[in-house]
């Protein structure tokens, strides 16, 4: 495979310290509030890269953390917690803000067809890790502490700015919410690796430490757990690309720091999701969810598909228009795929060049439109339908859409409706069977002499472009 590295700035062949072996880390959600479509954007994309790789044949361990401690409002560490800015919103603790919100963050994981990652670790169970970090970076002269709270000294370091091909904007995010200087720091790349003076008062989780009763920074919880879950050599760390600065840059000043050696050679960005008022932010409160998605009628993985068809290192623009476009796209799709009779033989020869394609393809870079086309390039193969149904299903390995059990769903359903017709009304058609049902509907309506909702069917078949004809024993119907 080739992937962009965000490190080097280059794309490159992806390698792994043990060859086979992958060490994956993605940053998890601060679970102060729902994750937006936006957050929702990033884990998609990290989900189909975890099973590519997957695919590719390569045995993955993907870590990840929930953010439940010491992610300020900026992250530049200053501004109020998130966490307990959601408390109070709820009138809550925060841990049953946390509780209360990595459920809803999971529960849009599982309709979005995200794979739980082998570990997910809260930043709260780990603080040993973290003060053990902390204790050596204090011993080397990497941190030091000042107004009773423990910075890491990034003059120590020969290199800070790593990610630096990014877009002004992006890199600014967390510097602009709330600024406010900390007369602490010695240098302007200083970051606070542990808090003992807290300026809330009512900060709700507090451990003791070497340095006084406290808590950990942000940035310290993924070094902290990526060590301890995917070891001292990292392959390939996931995250927005909001998070390359100032969180991605300061965890590997602190590991590598800490380690003594390298200690993550490729770095993964997702570029944002924008709606055109600009970018989703959980911290101003209005932003769009999966379950406001369905709300509207949506099938959450129509908004999966929206985010496949566009490269993860594009910014994509959200409008409903294209979510429309995107949902009409994949029940189309649906439709096609169901029409395949699951019947016959797979021909090996022709899965086999598929698939080798596919992995070709989509292993450029991540290139997930290639592999929305490689579908529709299986559909008019010159092949039976058993082979095309081998071929969508392996390739929904990766993308997850459900293609073959949404597909057999529509098929098991149009066929109870035929069945219910009484058994000799054909319908002939393009082998939709989402129409085939509503052509039965209509039948079924007029056998009851209820002539209005035949009628009214009829009407609603011909909004969608459907003419339907009474042939003798049954009804043909045509796109017109
Ligand atoms: P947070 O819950 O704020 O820590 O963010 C969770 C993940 O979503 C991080 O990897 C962020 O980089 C990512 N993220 C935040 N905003 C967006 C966005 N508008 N589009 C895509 N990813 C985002
Ligand atoms: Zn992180």
């Amino acid at each position: 495979m080739y992937l962009y590295n965000s490190a080097t700035h280059k794309k490159e062949e992806f390698k792994t310290h043990i060859p086979g072996r992958v060490e994956m880390y993605t940053c998890g959600p601060t679970v102060y509030h729902f994750a937006h479509i936006g957050n929702l954007r990033s884990y998609i994309m990290e989900d189909v890269l975890e099973k590519y790789l997957r695919f590719a044949g390569y045995d993955v361990n993907r870590v990840m953390n929930i953010t439940d401690v010491g992610h300020l409002s900026s992250d530049a560490d200053t501004g109020e917690d998130k966490m307990l800015k959601g408390a109070k919103r709820e009138n809550k603790t925060v841990m049953d803000i946390a509780k209360f919100y990595t459920d809803a963050f999971f529960d849009d994981c599982r309709k979005l067809n995200i794979k739980t990652p082998d570990v997910v670790q809260p930043a709260t169970g780990c603080i040993d890790e973290y003060i053990k970090i902390i204790s050596r970076l204090v011993d080397t002269g990497y941190a030091y502490l000042a107004g009773g709270n423990v910075y890491f000294d990034s003059s120590k370091l020969e290199r800070y700015y790593i990610f630096n091909d990014h877009d002004e904007d992006d890199l600014a995010v967390g510097v602009r919410e709330g600024v406010e200087e900390d007369s602490n720091k010695r240098n302007k790349n200083d970051f606070v690796l542990w808090f003992t003076k807290s300026k809330f008062e009512d900060q709700a989780l507090k451990w003791d430490s070497p340095w006084g009763v406290g808590y950990p920074g942000w940035h310290i919880e993924c070094s902290g757990i990526s060590m301890k879950y995917n070891g001292e050599y990292l392959d390939l760390h996931c995250g927005g690309v909001d998070n390359a600065f100032p969180h991605h840059t300061n965890e590997i000043a602190q590991s590598e720091s800490y380690l003594g050696h390298p200690w993550c050679p490729q770095w993964f960005h997702v570029h944002h999701l924008n709606d055109p008022a600009g970018k989703m932010s959980k911290s101003k409160g209005e932003f769009l969810t999966v379950s406001l998605l369905e709300e509207k009628g949506y099938d959450p993985l129509a908004y999966r598909w929206f985010c496949l068809q566009s490269h993860y290192r594009k910014t994509l623009v959200f409008s409903w228009e294209n979510l429309d476009n995107a949902a009409a796209a994949y029940t189309k799709l649906l439709n096609r795929i169901a029409a395949l009779k699951p019947e016959g033989d797979v021909d090996t020869a022709v899965f086999d060049e598929y698939r080798k394609k596919f992995l070709q393809q989509v292993g450029n870079d991540l290139n997930t439109s290639m592999a929305v086309t490689a579908v529709f390039d299986a559909l008019k193969a010159k092949t039976g339908d058993a082979t095309k149904l081998a071929v969508i299903g392996e390739f929904d390995k990766v993308l997850s859409m459900s293609l073959l059990e949404k597909a057999a769903a529509l098929r098991e359903k149009a066929a109870q409706a035929v069945q219910s017709g009484g058994g000799d009304y054909v319908i002939t058609g393009e082998g939709d069977p989402e129409i085939d049902a509503k052509v039965l509907a209509r039948y079924e309506a007029k056998k009851a002499k209820n002539f209005a909702e035949a009628d009214r069917i009829r009407d609603e078949l011909k909004a969608q472009g459907i003419e339907v004809t009474d042939v003798k024993g049954g009804a043909a119907w045509k796109r017109v």
